[in-house]
Parts: structure tokens; C-alpha cells; sequence
């Protein structure tokens, strides 16, 4: 749907061009004729001198290759010129895109830290007042704080990265490392909070025992992403499974759930920063935008990259995939 000032934007920009294109032809139009009136004339002046058809066809022609050669620098000068605003044109789409992205992304930022600071600050006031007595409710309530600070410490890491990444300043320090234990480690950082909410995570992993160059902390923080992600648009599933696999020269670490899937359309959007598809941002799933961004950013930093598939029968299939480190 275009609003009113995009729609004005676009009817400025058409006769911006039109104009000077009708008044450039209509310019040339008539040049063109007084052209053709003034050799008339002269060819009656001339009148008294012998003229074959061949000299008078000849003096035609070289007139009207004149007028085509302008005719064409004309049209050449206007498609210039209808290039540079179709370009500044983008350039400012872009541009108003990403200004709305960005205030959308600061808006879904503040209500996401205002959820769990809100629970948090409850529980702690119930607790404090000493109004819960009950041992096992006091432990579900602690649990509550403890899960949702992490859900905040979470969030607050990956505006952090993202905001070093957009200055530039994002770097790895990439060391030679075995990758299983990296895996495991993202695993066993989830397992509290998947077994919260009833999630089981089975573990297939090869016994090739790869060895990367890598950012440990990058590369786990990345591979809980897409385990975070995976528990997030699970729907109603609670499976989720965590393989890791050699092929060729290249390790996959995969992500597999039964979930809500990724549709076709918007499976290269979703790692842009702070893409949402419009299901996830519909089902009211908490998130900003930036955790795929982010493994994207991770991946390539490592010579890598991330792709997204169709899990059977239904689901998705994150593969974060790194190039091996070859043995000599
Ligand atoms: P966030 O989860 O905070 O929205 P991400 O960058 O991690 O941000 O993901 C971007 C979008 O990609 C999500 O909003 C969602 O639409 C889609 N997505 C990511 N992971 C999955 C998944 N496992 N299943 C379905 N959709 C996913």
C-alpha cells in the first residue's frame, strides 16, 4: 500500500521527467519543420538553377540525419537523466525503509525490555512482601526472575553486538578448536529453559570430531540463537533436534524443529536486521529482528554461512555451516 506522500513523491518524479521530455520533442518537432520550410525556400531561390531529384532528395537527407543525430542526443541526454533519478529515487526508498525498520526495531526493543522487567519487578515485590509462603511457589517465582533476566541479559548482548557490527568494530579472534564441545556448550545453555517449557532436544551428532578456526564465544552465541529460535516458533511441537555432520571440506551444525516453518519468500529477508516475517511478528513471539543477523555475521566472519530449508513434515532446518580445517 503507498501513503499520500510516497504516491505524491512518485507523480513529482513523473513530471519531472515528462515535462522536459514533451517540451524537448515539441521543441524539436518545430525546429524540425522551419528546418524543412527554409530549405523549401531556398530550393526556390535557387530556382533558376538546374536541380536533379538526386540533389534535392540529397540536401533532404542530410537535414533529416542532422535532426535524427539530435534527436537521439536528446533521448539520451533524458534516459540519463531518468537513470540518476531512478537511482537517487532507490537510494531514497532504501533509506525511508530503513527509518522505518529502525523505529520499529526501537519500539519492539523497548516493549521486549519492558516485558520481562515487568515480571521481574512483580515476583520480586510478591517475594519481598512475603506474601508467598509456599516453598514451591517461592522456587517457581525465583524461577520466573531468573529465566526472564536471561531473557534480558540475552537481548541486551545482541543490541550490543549488532551495535559493534554497524560501527565496524566487530571482531573474532579465530583460534584452532575442536567444534563438538562448542555445540554441546550452546546446548547445555539451553537445556534449563527448554526443559522449563517442555521442549526435548535430541543430540545427533557424528563421531568426526571436526576441527574449526573459531570464536568460541561467537560461534556458541550464534548456535543459541538458532536454538533459541527454533524453541520461539515451535508452535505447538516440542521437538527439537541438534545434528551435527561433515560434508566434503564443510562441517553443518543443524537446527531442526517442527514448528512454524520459514515460508519460501522470506527465506533470505529473515537474516536482514530487524526482519520479522509477519506471522512471527503477528503471533506476538518476542524478538527484535537482529538474532539472524547476527549468525549471518558470525558465519561469514568465519569463512562460512548460514542457510534455512524445510524440515519434513513440517518446520524448518537452520544448517550453520564452517569450512574445516584441513589437516597437514
Ligand atoms: P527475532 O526472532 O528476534 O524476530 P531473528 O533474526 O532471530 O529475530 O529471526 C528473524 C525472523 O526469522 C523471525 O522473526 C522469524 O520470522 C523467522 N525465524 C527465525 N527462526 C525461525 C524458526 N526456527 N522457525 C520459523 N521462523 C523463524
Amino acid at each position: 500500500m503507498t501513503s499520500a506522500p510516497q504516491r505524491r513523491r512518485v507523480t513529482l518524479f513523473m513530471i519531472s521527467v515528462l515535462i522536459p521530455a514533451v517540451v524537448l520533442t515539441g521543441l524539436a518537432v518545430q525546429l524540425y519543420r522551419q528546418q524543412q520550410k527554409l530549405i523549401e525556400h531556398d530550393l526556390a531561390r535557387q530556382g533558376d538553377r538546374v536541380h536533379t531529384a538526386e540533389q534535392i532528395h540529397s540536401v533532404y537527407r542530410e537535414s533529416n540525419l542532422r535532426f535524427a543525430f539530435y534527436g537521439c542526443a536528446v533521448f539520451l541526454a533524458l534516459s540519463v537523466t531518468l537513470f540518476c533519478r531512478y537511482v537517487v529515487w532507490q537510494d531514497y526508498r532504501r533509506e525511508t525503509e530503513l527509518a522505518d525498520m529502525r523505529s520499529q526495531f526501537v519500539a519492539h526493543v523497548s516493549h521486549e525490555l519492558r516485558t520481562p522487567l515487568t515480571s521481574i519487578q512483580m515476583f520480586a515485590e510478591t517475594l519481598a512482601l512475603g506474601r508467598v509462603q509456599d516453598p514451591g511457589k517461592q522456587r517457581e517465582y525465583l524461577e520466573t526472575i531468573a529465566r526472564e533476566s536471561e531473557r534480558l541479559a540475552r537481548l541486551v548482548d545482541q543490541v550490543l553486538a549488532f551495535s559493534k557490527i554497524e560501527q565496524g568494530r566487530a571482531n573474532y579472534r579465530l583460534q584452532s578448536m575442536a567444534l563438538t564441545p562448542i555445540v554441546e556448550a550452546a546446548a547445555r545453555a539451553v537445556e534449563p529453559s527448554l526443559a522449563q517449557q517442555g521442549f526435548t532436544l535430541r543430540r545427533v551428532y557424528c563421531g568426526c570430531a571436526p576441527t574449526v578456526r573459531a570464536d568460541a564465544d561467537a560461534l556458541e552465541q550464534a548456535i543459541l540463537n538458532l536454538l533459541t529460535n527454533a524453541m520461539k516458533y515451535s508452535s505447538d511441537s516440542r521437538d527439537i533436534e541438534l545434528q551435527l555432520r561433515q560434508s566434503g571440506s564443510d562441517v553443518f551444525i543443524d537446527v531442526l524443529d517442527q514448528g512454524i516453518g520459514v515460508p519460501p519468500q522470506f527465506r533470505e529477508k529473515i537474516f536482514e536486521k530487524f526482519f520479522r516475517a509477519p506471522m512471527s511478528a503477528g503471533a506476538a513471539v518476542p524478538g527484535v529482528g537482529l538474532g539472524l543477523t547476527l549468525v549471518a555475521h558470525v558465519a561469514a566472519a568465519h569463512g562460512g554461512r548460514v542457510e534455512v530449508r524445510t524440515n519434513q513434515p513440517k518446520g524448518s532446518v537452520f544448517s550453520l555451516i564452517l569450512p574445516m580445517e584441513q589437516k597437514v
